[in-house]
């Protein structure tokens, strides 16, 4: 392939995912946009491939042999996973991206082949420098967030003692570190300053996602994708590849919008969510709720036939989705009742939090492929000054997006945080298999409220013994 066609190849793919990123902002251009992005993105893997850079010579079989060998295990991985496994698979591919660019970085630096002299040298060096500092920040950072998505590492934040100055002090090695490096006269000397820089941006990518409360995860999430994103687009300077360049800059400015909507979303300054320590209850280890005592009041539950017997009086109806919902992949029981009540006569709408879930827009996906139509569910802005005018609000499998303390208990961690608030409604139905907590680990008082019922038990399961109640 020669080189021009290759440059349009780049031009056709960069528009390709600019569309792509286009069609994922809206559940109903979604599947456009995938589409975009999977053309877009073969057209840039066949272009690179075959493109003057890439011969036998230049290991064309070895790359062919990887590809076979990554594409196997990246299809029998994405077919195998659990749709409640996703956040943690992404994790897991940030973590590569951020590897990636680590061992790129390497490889380019003791690269003999690139002679370069002066200026050029040095911005050569310094793309090298900031390039395995961002991938090893990646890479570490989404190991820990695959960690805590997957349960294998607890939510509550670990917050060292003194660790904005430890951040501090890692910052200045890591710029005194750089600057020995572009000093250094061999690939030798230079060496050692890479990789003590190297092991400092384990280590933070490490602290930073540790110090990081459950409830503010979601931050983390879409800042390594962020990451990600800019690991990418380093490594693209590094390789001189300008499709790279153009990709990774794209992830990771939509990354990076992605963490401010989710922070504005959840009420929290960006800055703070890095450093650490926001969802603590104040820089303490979390607590499970702001005070040590019980939230007044009692717990009363309700059993499937009551709450049929609620719904039939209802005139409206909103339904507030969360986490267990995945997990008891109840959409499409969900789905049977809305339309059931809507025959009725019910007014049934949904309210989707920005963080519902483990990941953004995860409810949306759930609900879309159920078929639940997308003019009747709202964001969380949309509908929750509807609560009061609403019979009842039904939560099913959330806990933390409707918890009342955000906003009564200033020493909760997540005090501050918007929630939906459900409690406003006439009755609301709380569906969940127990009083256990949800993923920021904090006690709700949504379930002692006067108005509040339980209706325990698996969300797929309740939600079906409702519907045959209703008929
Ligand atoms: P939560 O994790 O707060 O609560 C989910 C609830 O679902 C649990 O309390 C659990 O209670 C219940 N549940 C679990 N399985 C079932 C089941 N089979 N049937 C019925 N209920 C079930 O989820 P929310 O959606 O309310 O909140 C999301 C949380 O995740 C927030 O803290 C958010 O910050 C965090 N997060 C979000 C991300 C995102 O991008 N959206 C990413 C990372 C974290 P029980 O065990 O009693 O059934």
């Amino acid at each position: 392939m020669s080189a021009s066609l290759v440059t349009v190849s780049y031009i056709a793919a960069t528009i390709l995912f600019i569309l792509s990123l286009g069609g994922l902002s809206n559940p109903e251009t979604a599947r456009r946009g995938n589409l975009y992005g999977i053309i877009g993105m073969s057209i840039a893997v066949l272009a690179t491939v075959f493109g003057p850079s890439v011969t036998l010579a230049t290991g064309l079989p070895w790359i062919v042999g990887a590809m076979v060998v990554g594409g196997s295990i990246g299809l029998i991985a994405a077919r195998k996973v659990q749709m409640t496994q996703m956040p943690e698979l992404v994790a897991l591919m940030h973590s590569l991206v951020g590897l990636a660019a680590c061992l790129v970085g390497f490889a380019s630096y003791v690269d003999t082949s690139i002679v370069l002299t002066g200026a050029e040298k040095a911005i050569h060096e310094l793309e090298i420098y900031v390039g395995i500092y961002i991938g090893a920040v990646t890479f570490s950072g989404s190991i820990i967030a695959f960690g805590k998505l997957s349960g294998k590492i607890g939510g509550k934040p670990v917050l060292l003692p003194a660790r904005h100055v430890i951040n501090g002090v890692a910052a200045l090695v890591v710029i005194y570190f750089g600057y020995a490096f572009l000093q250094a006269h061999s690939i030798e000397a230079g060496m050692t300053p890479l990789i003590v820089m190297s092991v400092i941006g384990l280590l933070f990518g490490i602290h930073m996602v540790m110090a990081i409360g459950g409830a503010d995860m979601p931050v983390v999430v879409s800042m390594l994708n962020s990451y990600s994103g800019w690991a990418a687009a380093a490594t693209g300077f590094m390789l001189s590849n300008d499709l790279l360049i153009v990709v990774g800059a794209l992830v990771g400015s939509s990354g990076a919008i992605l963490s401010y909507i989710m922070c504005r979303a959840m009420n929290r300054n960006f800055v703070s969510v890095i450093a650490g320590g926001f969802g603590s209850g104040g820089g303490a280890p979390a607590k499970k709720s702001g005070g040590d005592a019980q939230p007044a009041g009692e717990v009363v539950s309700i059993t499937a036939a009551e709450t049929a017997e609620l719904l039939r009086e209802a005139k409206s109806v909103i339904i507030v989705p969360g986490y267990g919902m995945a997990v008891a992949q109840a959409q499409h029981a969900v789905y049977e009742i809305t339309r059931l009540l809507r025959e009725k006569g019910v007014n049934v709408r949904f309210g989707i939090h920005p963080v519902a879930g483990r990941m953004p827009g995860h409810m949306n996906v759930l609900l879309a492929e159920a078929r639940v139509p997308y003019d009747i569910v709202m964001e969380m802005d949309e509908i929750n000054d509807d609560f009061p005018d609403t019979d009842v609000a039904i939560v099913i499998g959330a806990n933390d997006i409707v918890n009342p303390a955000a906003q009564e208990d200033p020493a909760s961690p997540i005090a501050g945080m918007p929630v939906l608030e459900v409690w406003k409604a006439k009755t609301s139905i709380m569906m969940k298999r127990s009083m256990a907590t949800g993923y920021a680990g904090v006690d709700n008082p949504l379930f002692y409220k006067d108005n509040n019922r339980m209706l325990f038990g698996d969300a797929k399961k309740v939600v079906e013994d409702v519907i045959k109640a209703l008929a």
